[in-house]
């Protein structure tokens, strides 16, 4: 269930996950990060959602694991590799990989 709530979005951010809610500050979000974040809520639920959340938040490779999957589908659904790569590779997933990683890891 998508939810309107900037209040728990992460600043930089669009939309968080937190099973089985989608939090978001955008009035109509776009498919992309509608399927992103499908993906987040299908991790969520195969890692029985305290695994997720303590892999996602003390894991920095882990954390890149869950959001490439994620940004792979983001790509299916009309995001550009430019502009998923530059998420995947900024401070808000913790600098893990650099751009041009990203860019082939995406591929
Ligand atoms: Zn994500």
């Amino acid at each position: 269930m998508i939810v309107k709530f900037p209040v728990f979005v992460p600043r930089g951010a669009a939309a968080i996950t937190i099973w089985p809610f989608v939090f978001t500050n955008l009035d109509n979000p776009p498919r992309d990060l509608v399927e992103h974040e499908k993906v987040h809520l299908r991790q969520q639920v195969k890692f029985l959602f305290i695994g997720f959340a303590l892999l996602y938040f003390g894991s920095k490779k882990w954390r890149y694991k869950f959001e490439l999957e994620a940004y792979k589908v983001s790509v299916k659904y009309g995001l550009s590799p430019q502009v998923a790569a530059e998420h995947l590779s900024s401070d808000l997933y913790g600098n893990v990989v650099t751009y041009d990683q990203a860019l082939q890891d995406l591929a």
